[in-house]
């Protein structure tokens, strides 16, 4: 029954949810198999491929699948289908979800959704920690989930629940 001080809550409060394995894995097959609408590429940038599964930039020579996800399903008005990198070959799915991933601590823009997928608040990292916006985002209590995004080409990162 004894509730945490809301000081304790502020450094992990939060849950970071990479794109599940089955996603990444029917991509790669689904490339394999020529599907139109997946592309393989090879990375030539160290910071222009992030891999959506284990959270950190392909690296230059590395094949990754570029494929569309439905960040937000169907049938809201926030609905979204975008482009996202996962790997070519196997990785591992991030595992440390209580750490924000390294690799994006800049550049990346924050959604805060309610449980309906409705969008009610946004920020831009823009030198603030990310762990800062998150916990502010996730502070109002009609945020469900908090969506990672590139500032730039606003492509869907990763996910962040409550701890
Ligand atoms: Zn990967």
């Amino acid at each position: 029954m004894k509730k945490s001080p809301p000081k304790a809550l502020a450094s992990a409060a939060f849950r970071i949810v990479p794109l599940r394995s089955e996603v990444a894995e029917r991509a790669r097959l689904a490339a394999e198999s020529g599907a139109k609408d997946h592309a393989v590429i090879t990375a030539d940038s160290a910071t222009g491929y992030p891999c959506r599964h284990c959270l950190s930039w392909a690296q230059p020579g590395e094949r990754v699948v570029l494929f569309p996800y439905a960040s937000i399903p169907a049938g809201h008005p926030y609905s979204e289908i975008g482009p996202i990198f996962v790997h070519g070959e196997k990785c591992e799915r991030y595992s440390a979800t209580d750490e924000y991933p390294a690799d994006f601590r800049n550049g990346r823009a924050f959604r805060g959704y309610d449980a309906n997928y409705n969008m009610i608040d946004a920020e831009v990292a823009n030198g603030k920690d990310p762990e800062a916006i998150i916990d502010k985002l996730l502070r109002n209590p009609q945020t469900a989930f908090v969506d990672a995004r590139s500032a730039t080409h606003g492509c869907y990162t990763f996910r962040i629940q409550r701890a």
